[in-house]
């Protein structure tokens, strides 16, 4: 067991606790607020005990000084004063004096918020290669180190698995719960183990098809990861998305899994992707040169409902088509729906999956939302996660 907040005396202590505010932001405003909310239970818990509060989070990736624009957790500490009727003090740097003086006369129950972790990534990405002075440096910042950012547990980096190693930490209650909610299930999944793939993020999650794979008795894909499996399964995807890179690998996949690995037998094309744009519905082998395809048809709704309906455990990661497009969203809010009527274990992660679910309306039918796509699936592999592993475990 890991330790966790409860296993501390937060009064008067510098408190940093890492959440994961990494949502998603449109023109200044957040269109999603949903993972600031899940992070409220820890913050106030530590109010409630007199810390002096202070939070850290990524957003985004920062490539460039530009990025940096575009990125900024101002708007999330907006959003979070208003969640917690409390004024919320936003750094806009992360390291140096002021951050350092602001939180040396920080009072308790006050609130900080640290600019994007990531912004350290432009000297010499700092943050996501874990740089030990970095780590250090955020360290000293702090008498205690809470780790709640189930989101980014499967990452080793200098605002998780770095603070950790300098100084005393634990657990918030977000991590606790996915930890509760995922481990009994991955432990022992009762079978069949269905897991249904999707998404846009086809590099980061294709190579865990080969864990799953000797886990779970079918794996069903659709969403922008389908296309580069049939292109691998020598169908035209037109101008679908398509990971050239990992092509020999799926068709590896393909021929191992030849009886676990289901994939799409129609699609939703058109020319654009955006609103209101003319759609075309057709098998999977008909899909035209200038076409993109964008969400999964009927018949791969039906075939998929056939799998789903014998199954006992089912985790799903990825949505199975542009959702947030009206036109694209019928394959995804049918795979719910077919959900809904199934009695298994029903987990899903993944920040856009867990968004379609609750904007469709089936948040209750599911048994457990995941606020970590990559970290659920990480451990559904049976591998460990650095920002959890890298905690004190209770004596
Ligand atoms: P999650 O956040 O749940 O882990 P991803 O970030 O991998 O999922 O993917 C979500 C995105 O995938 C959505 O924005 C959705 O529009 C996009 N998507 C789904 N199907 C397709 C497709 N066929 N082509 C391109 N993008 C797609
Ligand atoms: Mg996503």
């Amino acid at each position: 067991m890991k330790k966790t907040i409860r296993d501390y005396d937060l009064k008067g202590k510098r408190v940093i606790i890492r959440v994961d505010f990494n949502v998603p932001i449109q023109d200044g405003e957040i269109t999603d607020d949903n993972r600031i909310k899940a992070s409220l239970e820890t913050i106030r818990y530590a109010i409630r005990h007199q810390a002096k509060v202070i939070l850290m989070s990524h957003l985004g990736r920062i490539k460039t000084e530009e990025d940096k624009l575009t990125n900024t957790l101002e708007p999330v500490a907006l959003r979070l004063s208003e969640l917690l009727d409390q004024e919320i003090i936003f750094i806009d740097e992360t390291r140096g004096k002021l951050l350092e003086d602001t939180i040396s006369e920080l009072k308790e129950k006050e609130v900080l918020l640290i600019e994007n972790t990531r912004f350290e990534d432009l000297n010499d990405q700092a943050e996501s290669q874990n740089n030990e002075e970095l780590g250090k440096y955020w360290a000293s910042l702090g008498d205690i180190f809470i780790n709640d950012a189930f989101g980014t547990s499967h990452r080793s980096h200098a605002s998780n698995v770095g603070i950790a190693s300098n100084l005393a930490n634990g657990i918030g209650f977000l991590i606790e719960k996915e930890l509760k909610a995922l481990e009994k299930t991955i432990q022992r999944p009762r079978h069949p183990f269905t897991v249904i793939l999707g998404g846009s993020k086809v590099s980061d999650k294709i190579k865990m098809i080969e864990n799953l794979a000797k886990k779970a008795d079918y794996i069903l894909i659709g969403g922008g990861m389908a296309y580069t499996f049939l292109k691998a399964s020598g169908i035209e995807i037109g101008s679908s998305l398509l990971d050239d890179e990992h092509l020999a690998f799926c068709q590896e996949m393909l021929e191992k899994y030849s009886d676990k690995i289901i994939l799409p037998i129609d699609s939703v094309n058109a020319l654009e992707i955006k609103e209101n744009v003319e759609t075309r519905e057709c098998f999977i082998n008909e899909i035209k040169e200038n076409e993109i395809g964008l969400d999964i048809g009927n018949q791969t709704v039906k075939l998929f409902k056939q799998y789903l309906e014998k199954s006992k455990t089912i985790i799903w990661n990825g949505p199975l088509g542009c959702f947030e497009i009206e036109q694209f969203s019928s394959g995804t809010k049918k795979i719910c729906e077919v959900l809904s009527r199934i009695d298994a274990k029903k987990i899903v992660g993944g920040g856009d999956t867990g968004a379609a679910i609750i904007q469709f309306g089936y948040e209750e039918s599911v048994s457990h939302i995941s606020t970590g796509g990559g970290a659920s699936l990480k451990l559904l592999e049976g591998k460990k996660l650095p920002g959890i592993e890298i905690i004190e475990n209770k004596k």
